[in-house]
């Protein structure tokens, strides 16, 4: 099992894993995990009733019997770096506390000189490169196309996770071309995959208060998809806390797998909180932690087609993302060595670039760390030595894990 992409037939293994992990009591759990099984699905009233009337610890262990289910203890990270192209855009998200208008002293644009440059302190301990940004006024598909090109010539063995769903449409409309060119151009320049941000909540009444004049719930899906079909996996996120109900959450969740059940393209959802600091939303309702396991578990229980659930560190911090290990999330992203947007909105996470501290983390909330490749193809466990090796870490061939 270890290092694979996780067992096919978890649902047959959950009632056991419901059993070991001490059975469940709350009737709306009970009625999701009996959906699941019989229909193989929850549906979406059962889905809203989890969130608004549930026993929280029985949501949270149904999440993690699902995950144990299809990955045993195995926990995925990778060692990445977060590299963000620029922070000037043409739009104003009332949530976003990281664009900057183009004449803000400390607006920035990297050229491709000073992209590489941020990418080669890193470049020997890392694989993957996640680059994202703000929507340049003037920046055309040529540019990104070679920042990715040109990282790609000078660190082939790196993985180019780069431009959200809302940049590919500006790139589109700058660049006067259709989505597909956009996307073929970047696929031809060494794109791997596109990352899930600007989901956010994919309702358009919630998106037009909260980012106003962004992609809408149905362009970021057509853009998802037609990155699908062209061969590109993708991840997709939620952002929670702001303005939602607990319905429009679910119907965010039951879009995401209606698509997925058309391209199986999606490999990864991160639904993470809304952070408040130095951002414009002053009637958010804010997600508390215990909220935040709740939605993580129930992305795990909604989301049966799509792989892997993210608890993203860089936004819910390292003592939630702990405990969301044992609530349905089976990846915590990953080193990520340097980080502004989350950042800029409050988070105090660390970016220490540190492999140990990270599979730490893992083993201390009870998983295998398991280091991944950006598209879950390659796995390498990093396990700590015996006591008696000085308590240090080292990766291993997965053949060697016991
Ligand atoms: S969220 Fe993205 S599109 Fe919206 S203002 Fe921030 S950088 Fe611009």
């Amino acid at each position: 099992m270890i290092g694979t992409v996780g067992h096919s037939d978890w649902r047959e293994r959950l009632p056991t894993n419901i059993r070991e992990l001490g059975g469940i009591a709350d009737t709306s759990v009970q009625l999701a995990l009996d959906e699941l099984l019989s229909n193989g699905r929850v549906s979406t009233s059962t889905g809203e009733s989890l969130f608004l009337e549930a026993d929280l610890l029985d949501v949270m262990l149904l999440g993690h019997a699902i995950k144990k289910s299809r990955y045993e203890n195995e926990v995925y990270f990778n060692s990445n770096l977060h590299v963000n192209t620029t922070n000037i855009c043409v739009l104003a998200c009332r949530f976003c506390a990281f664009r900057r208008g183009p004449r803000a002293a400390d607006a920035y644009a990297l050229n491709v000189e000073e992209y590489l440059h941020r990418i080669r302190p890193f470049s020997t301990r890392i694989d993957e490169v996640h680059s994202v940004g703000g929507l340049h006024p003037e920046w055309t598909v040529e540019h990104y196309a070679e920042l990715i090109s040109s990282a790609k010539e000078m660190f082939p063995h790196l993985s180019m996770k780069c431009l959200t769903a809302v940049e590919i449409k500006h790139l589109s409309q700058i660049s006067g071309i259709e989505i597909s060119e956009v996307l073929s151009t970047l696929i031809d320049a060494g794109l791997t995959s596109l990352p899930g941000g600007g989901a956010e909540i994919l309702d358009d009444d919630v998106r037009k208060v909260i980012c106003n004049g962004k992609e809408s719930s149905e362009e970021y899906l057509e853009i998802h998809r037609t990155a699908h079909l062209m061969g590109l996996p993708t991840n997709s996120t939620m952002l929670f806390g702001t303005i939602e109900s607990a319905s429009q959450r679910i119907t965010h969740l039951d879009r995401i797998r209606k698509l997925q059940d058309d391209t199986q393209g999606f490999q990864c959802f991160v639904p993470y909180p809304f952070l408040p600091d130095r951002t414009r939303l002053p009637q958010a309702q804010h997600s508390t932690g215990s909220e935040t396991l709740r939605t993580i578990s129930i992305s795990r229980i909604m989301l049966d087609n799509v792989p892997h659930i993210k608890a993203y560190r860089m936004n819910i911090g390292d003592y939630l993302s702990a405990l969301a290990l044992n609530a349905g999330a089976d990846d915590v992203d990953g080193t990520v060595g340097h980080e502004e947007i989350m950042h800029e909105a409050g988070s105090l996470t660390s970016v220490e670039d540190d492999l140990d501290r990270l599979s730490k983390l893992i083993e201390d909330a009870g998983g295998v760390p398991v280091r991944r490749s950006t598209t879950y193809d390659q796995f390498v466990i990093h396990r700590r030595r015996p006591p008696s090796d000085d308590q240090r870490w080292v990766s291993l061939p997965v053949a060697d894990m016991v």
